[in-house]
């Protein structure tokens, strides 16, 4: 490659420099040979890009006035152009640590860790988009036991569902069909100190929710995720199937905005489809590009580098 390129300056009066600036990027990511990881990789490099993959739990942080800076493996790191964070659910903390540790140094992440720390919070989420009346599921959260009954009813009352905050992969999301049911599961897990949240079962959204992708305020790409027969949760690893999603003018919007309150650049925005509209069960900032990609064709990857060149320059 060659940059600046210039056009003919006979064919214009004053030239116009196109510029993209090759940038060294750094992956955050326990998993190199994570489909997600794998592809934006690949096309960063396709783009000229330096790449590196970074183990996000081998980094270390160094936070002195006026120096912060970051070791990796026994040396310096090297300095980056831009940051891509792909944080797992399970080391939230220390993933944002180092993403926050990035911004310190003055360099550009492509999510910015307040952001990552919001959307890794299903309650905080939900409690910030409310706020911003973006639709949502009617939640509760409740600590003792004496006041479920209240909190059933608070909710609309069965059947509901009961998630505990810190589950992924649908892991920890019970379907309770009768206020008997709600109570037992609601007693079991507060028993077990964990940390719950009732919500409203959208019952028309036929066990089916909409991943938005959105990119630099806009929605990329999106799949429809349908649920195993007999089954209320979408999740693929608990065996729901993907499609291309079209969306409705309002779905866009509640994507891009429920993207915008929480603050993140690149988000999966997930919603299920109620008689009411729209309502944003979560959302996750570092969605995955595997199902994404297949459902609908789209070269993700590509459009979030380049997103981050753009990004990036203005920096
Ligand atoms: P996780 O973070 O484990 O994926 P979710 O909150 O996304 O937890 O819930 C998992 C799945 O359960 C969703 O993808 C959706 O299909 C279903 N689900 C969750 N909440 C509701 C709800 N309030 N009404 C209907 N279905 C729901
Ligand atoms: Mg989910």
């Amino acid at each position: 490659h060659s940059f600046p390129t210039r056009r003919p300056s006979h064919l214009l009066a004053r030239p116009i420099t196109f510029t993209r600036c090759l940038m060294k990027i750094a992956i955050l990511s326990r998993r190199p040979k994570l489909y997600s990881t794998r592809r934006l990789e690949e096309e960063a490099k396709k783009r000229g890009h330096q790449v590196k993959i970074i183990d996000t739990l081998r980094c270390y942080m160094n936070i002195t006035t006026q120096n912060p800076y970051i070791h990796y493996k026994g040396k310096i790191l090297d300095k980056f152009d831009a940051i891509i964070p792909r944080i797992g659910a399970s080391i939230t903390f220390y993933g944002a640590a180092l993403v926050r540790q990035f911004e310190m140094m003055g360099v550009f992440v492509a999510n910015n860790s307040i952001a990552i720390t919001r959307a890794q919070d299903k309650l905080r989420s939900l409690q910030i988009l409310s706020r911003k009346g973006v639709g949502l599921p009617i939640t509760g959260f409740a600590y003792s036991p004496d006041d479920i009954q209240d909190l059933i009813n608070m909710v609309g009352g069965p059947p509901l569902v009961i998630k505990i905050l810190e589950g992924t992969q649908g892991i920890g999301v019970v379907l309770a069909e009768t206020r008997q049911a709600a109570i037992s599961v609601i007693e079991a897990f507060l028993d077990l100190q964990a940390h719950i949240m009732i919500q409203e079962y959208i019952k028309e959204a036929k066990a089916a929710d909409i991943r938005c992708f959105v990119v630099n305020g806009k929605v990329i790409a999106a799949m429809e995720r349908q649920a195993k027969l007999g089954e209320f949760r979408s999740n693929i690893h608990r065996g729901g199937t993907i499609r291309l999603a079209k969306l409705t003018t309002e779905e866009r919007s509640t994507a891009v905005r429920a993207a915008k309150v929480i603050g993140l650049d690149i988000a999966g925005v997930d919603l299920l489809r109620s008689n009411r509209g729209p309502l944003v069960m979560e959302v996750n900032s570092s969605p995955g590009l595997e199902g994404i990609e297949k459902a609908t064709q789209k070269n993700v990857a590509e459009i979030i580098i380049k997103s981050i060149e753009k990004r990036a320059l203005k920096y």
